[in-house]
């Protein structure tokens, strides 16, 4: 562009000559002295007019200062470009140079993002593991438990949602049978003869283990667990769901549990109990059965109880929404509840392990919210008289072979003064219980029925 520009002033150069030539010449015409016509053509030069003898050096000299002046010019048209393209370059160094910083600053970021990334993962195993710790449940309160009303009997509200806590209306009932001779070594299936003192097995260590409910399968499916594996519920609190499981009684001894399956529907209270891999129990606010796959870690059937009272409506003598509890024996798993047409009395039925289906119903003559809890042995409910009484009685036994019921009095210690959950095994022909933050046995004795 810059050359363009040359030439064409070197052009407007040369035609400003030639024009100023032309502007300075003339045409001259006279007659000779032989009368001819003569014709004179005059240009003017820029030192002197007179024709002849005239110098072209002054027009050189004009001339070659005009080039002077011109490649001066073009000398600083061409340092000019020259000086673009040093700019450019430069411009050009410092844009490669940002771009490098930019870069930098880039790989910098990643590795932070990539250190923050790896400190996350390590927080959220720790927060992982803080969450397999028993002493790390988020329970809220004792008495969080308390706070719901019955769900669908407005006869049962009791108004202020306090603890149902009532002592058992204790009967004393005098021994009827003494231990048949010869039963001392019996080891098939009969009547209840004696129950030992307890024995401690673990006590709880805060107040998310006021009550709860601790297992045995006596019939484990396996290969995962076995008869050995035990089982527990802290059932303090709104959303109760985390059943803790144990290798065996010793690290069940020192809490520290293998592994912590979360149910997939709260459970209501004290009544759950494990029979052929499932745990079995009642969930929250209603009359639903719930059985948990213990292996798949899996829902596999749920199903109302028909008519039974919940939440409230018929729990033991202690309250604490025992409406429902579940048992496990040698013939099989049954329900102890009430309803309303039974008017408060214990109800017994047998269920389908599978499908949760009544199989069949039997109404005692023991009102349920008289006696602090219940458990069966081959096929007979036994009630215990009282949760507080450090002394108290096994007070009433019904057979469901039978269907009768009848008073008992088989001596029973409540050494803990709470006793919030019995029930049976007969793998281990022992009762498991919850008394006061402490979770015990107590070896029983069966009998041939007299
Ligand atoms: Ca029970």
């Amino acid at each position: 562009m810059r050359l363009q520009v040359f030439f064409l002033c070197l052009s407007c150069l040369t035609l400003s000559s030639l024009s100023q030539a032309q502007d300075q010449a003339s045409l001259h015409r006279s007659n000779d002295h032989a009368g001819r016509c003569h014709y004179t053509f005059s240009v003017a030069s820029p030192e002197e007019s007179s024709c002849p003898g005239g110098s072209t050096k002054p027009e050189i000299d004009g001339v070659l200062s005009r080039l002077t002046l011109l490649e001066a010019l073009v000398s600083r048209l061409i340092a000019g470009v020259d000086g673009g393209q040093e700019g450019l370059q430069d411009a050009y160094s410092q844009v490669t140079g940002e771009k490098n910083q930019l870069q930098q600053d880039k790989e910098r970021l990643n590795r932070q993002v990539q250190e923050l990334q790896r400190r996350l993962d390590e927080l959220s195993q720790e927060a992982e593991s803080l969450r397999q710790k028993p002493c790390q449940q988020t329970h809220t309160s004792e008495g969080s438990q308390r706070d719901s009303r019955p769900a669908s009997d407005p006869a049962y509200d009791f108004g202020d949602g306090a603890y149902q806590e009532m002592k058992a209306e204790v009967t004393e009932v005098p021994a009827s049978h003494l231990i048949p001779e010869g039963n001392h070594n019996f080891t098939g299936c009969g009547e209840l003869q004696s129950v030992g003192d307890p024995e401690l097995h673990r006590k709880a260590d805060s107040i998310t283990g006021k009550y709860g409910v601790w297992l045995q399968d006596p019939e484990p499916l396996g290969p995962l667990y076995s008869n050995k594996t035990v089982w527990r519920i802290d059932t303090v609190g709104k959303d109760v769901r985390q059943l803790f499981a144990y290798e065996d009684m010793v690290q069940f001894s020192r809490g520290f549990p293998m592994k912590v399956l979360v149910l997939p529907e709260p459970v209501e209270s004290t009544g759950a109990t494990m029979y052929r891999g499932s745990l079995y129990y009642q969930r929250k606010r209603s009359r639903t059965l719930i059985r948990y796959d213990l292996a798949s870690e899996s829902l596999a059937s749920r199903l109302d109880l028909p008519h039974a009272g919940f939440h409230g409506q018929h729990p033991y003598s202690w309250g604490g929404y025992t409406d429902i509890d579940l048992a496990a024996d040698e013939q099989g798993l049954w329900a102890i509840y009430s309803t309303s047409k039974a008017k408060g009395a214990i109800v017994i039925s047998q269920l389908d392990p599978e499908s949760l289906e009544v199989k069949k119903s039997w109404e005692t003559n023991i009102r349920k919210n008289t006696v602090a809890n219940a458990f069966m042995v081959c096929g007979r409910l036994y009630t215990v008289a009282s949760y507080t009484a450090a002394n108290t009685t096994v007070n009433y036994v019904f057979d469901t072979s039978t269907g009768v019921g009848r008073s008992v009095a088989v001596p029973f210690k409540n050494k803990y003064r709470y006793n919030s959950m019995v029930d049976y095994n007969h793998a281990q022909r022992k009762l498991y219980a919850w008394d006061n933050f402490h979770m015990i046995t107590y070896d029983i004795r069966l009998g041939r029925a007299s």
